[in-house]
Parts: structure tokens; sequence; C-alpha cells
């Protein structure tokens, strides 16, 4: 009989509340499996469990490395996030998660609005038209953080009035209220496709204000709960990068053959860091690098 899992980390910060943003946040309701039951589940097909913690951590890798992300859907977590409703709208394009909002039909919506501080406010960046570039100066910032709040408020005094003064209905009142407004959720993910979307949401690409929640998930959360995993995703995924067809033609051409086979060669001590690397060096040449082992080649400097 199999046990049902727990992670004794995870357990400690359920219902923790990781304060994102001025007034957001992430807490951890509830979640299944762990590292093991990914291993569990890739070993399923020749019936065995678990083996030691290297070659557990080995599969993990292996699994990661080659996108073989089903046995990663054996894993859930199901998280209670408070977040504006711009970052909602991102958040909410990850579609392959389960969630349920707070209703501004049913209810009535807290004074809550993100005020961002000033040295997040940032400049237009001129070479992408979807980021920033650089922190406005004092003055301006100081300013601009001004007008959010007195309009903020004023959508809010609005909306209170629409409620309390024209009895207009509580769907109808809320479409006056800001995108910085709060809105919270309860969503619920397998760690593949939370995996898909921290990639998306943590690269530099991404809104700050969303970088922060997924920054969060990632290293206060996931961390904690599927260590071999994570430490997979950062190596596999988020540290890594991924060539076009023309770079690696570029690349290939920079390659000096020798020098490559004799740094594998000086390193073959490391033998699993080597072992990527010389796949890689190989798919950029398109032939098999004939690498001596230290031990050959020191007996051949002997002789020679
Ligand atoms: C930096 C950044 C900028 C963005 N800018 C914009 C923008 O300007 N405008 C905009 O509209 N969106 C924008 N997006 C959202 C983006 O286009 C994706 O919708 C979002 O990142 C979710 O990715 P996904 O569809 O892969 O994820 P999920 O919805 O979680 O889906 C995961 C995977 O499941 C599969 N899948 C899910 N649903 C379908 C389907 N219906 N059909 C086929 N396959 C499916 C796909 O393989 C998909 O990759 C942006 C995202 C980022 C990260």
């Amino acid at each position: 009989m199999e046990e049902k899992t727990s992670v004794p980390a995870l357990d400690e910060i359920l219902g923790k509340q990781f304060k994102i943003l001025d007034k957001g946040f992430i807490r951890v309701i509830d979640y299944m499996g762990d590292d093991s039951s990914i291993v569990q589940a890739a070993r399923v097909s020749y019936g065995k469990g678990t083996k030691s913690v290297s070659e557990d951590e080995g599969l993990i890798n292996f699994l990661i490395r080659h996108k073989h992300t089903s046995p990663l859907e054996m894993c859930e977590i199901k998280l209670h996030v408070k977040l504006p409703i711009f970052v909602a709208r991102q958040w909410l394009r990850h579609r392959t998660a389960s969630l349920n909002e707070m209703s501004a039909r049913y209810s009535i919506i807290n004074e809550e609005y993100f005020l961002p501080d000033e040295a997040d406010l940032r400049y237009q960046s001129k070479r992408h038209k979807q980021g920033g570039d650089g922190t406005i100066d004092t003055e301006t910032a100081s300013g601009i953080r001004e007008k959010i709040k007195e309009m903020s408020e004023k959508c809010f005094a609005e909306y209170d009035d629409f409620i309390e003064k024209n009895d207009l209905t509580r769907e109808l009142s809320r479409i006056i209220l800001p995108q910085n407004t709060y809105t919270e959720m309860y969503w619920k993910i397998d760690l593949h496709n939370l995996f898909h979307m921290l990639h998306l949401r943590t690269a530099p690409g991404a809104q700050k204000e969303i970088r922060d929640y997924a920054n969060c998930i990632l290293h206060e959360i996931v961390k904690l709960w599927v260590p071999i995993c994570y430490k997979a995703f950062i190596n596999y995924r988020t540290d890594a990068c991924h060539f076009s067809g023309l770079q690696m033609e570029q690349l290939k051409g920079l390659l000096d053959k020798e020098k490559v086979t004799e740094f594998i060669e000086m390193n073959s001590k490391k033998r699993g860091e080597m072992r990527e690397l010389k796949e890689l060096l190989e798919k950029l040449l398109g032939e098999e690098l004939k690498v001596k082992s230290q031990e050959d080649s020191d007996k051949d400097k002997i002789n020679s």
C-alpha cells in the first residue's frame, strides 16, 4: 500500500501569507504529490518505485531535460492569491488551471487598490514596446503616484455612491473600478503547467508586477515542495537557452574542434557535466567527438 505523500517543509507554510506588491499575497491551501510521486509515476511502466536519491534526481533531470512532462502532472497545488485585476488578466491567460475568483456581482468590493512604489514607476522602454526601462525621476514619480491614488479614491467613492445612494446593482457599479483594484482567487494547477506558467512569467520580458508573484511561487513555494524538480527546472528551463538553426550554424563557425575536444578530455573526471556539454558540441558540429579519458591522455603524455 502506497502512503499519501506529505512534504513537511511545505506543511509548515500551509496558509502562510507571502506578501506581494502593496496589498497582495499568495498562500498555499493544499497540495498533492512530491518529487517521489513523479519518480513513482515515471517508473510505473516497469513496476519499480523510488530508488536512491541520486537515481531519483537523475531520472527527474532526464524527464525535465527531455520534456517528458506527464509524470509532473501527478503533482498539484492549490493557492489562494490576492492580486490587482491587471495582473489577474495576464495570469488568467494560463488556461491549464482551475480557478474560482471572487464575485464582484455578489460581493461589495473593498477599497483596496494597488499603489506602486515610486521606485517601481518605470519609463516606457524605447526598445521593447511592452516593457519599461529605468526608473522615473523622483519628483515626477511622486506626482504620478499621487495622481493614481487620487483617481483610484475617486472611482471607489463613485462606486460606493452607486451602491448606497442609487441602489445600482453591484454587477454594474463595479464597471467604474480601475484595473488596479485587488481581486482574489483560488487557483489549482499541476506541476507541469505551473512550470510552463512560471517559465513565461519569471522571464525578464514579463511585467514586473506578475513576475513578483511568479518568483514567489517558484522560489518560496515550489523550492520547498519539490526541491529536486525545482533544481532541474532552474537548470534546464530558466537558466537554459534555446538556439535557432541559424544560431547553431553561426556558433559552429566559432568552434575550434580540437580545443573543445581537449577541454572535455581535461575535465573528463566531471563526467556528468561533460556529457551534456559533449552532446551540445556534437550537435553543433554535426559529428561525434572522439574524446579520450583522462587516464588515456596521461598515458599518451608519458609515452611521448
Ligand atoms: C511576456 C508576455 C507577453 C504577452 N503578451 C500578450 C499580448 O499582448 N496579448 C495577448 O493576447 N496575450 C499575451 N500574452 C499571453 C500569451 O500569448 C499566452 O496566452 C500566455 O502566455 C499563456 O500561454 P499558453 O497558452 O502557452 O498557456 P496555457 O493556456 O496554460 O496553455 C498551455 C499549453 O496548452 C496548450 N493549449 C492550451 N489551450 C489551447 C488551445 N485552445 N488550443 C491549442 N493549444 C492549447 C498549448 O500548447 C499551450 O502552450 C503574453 C504572454 C507573455 C508571457
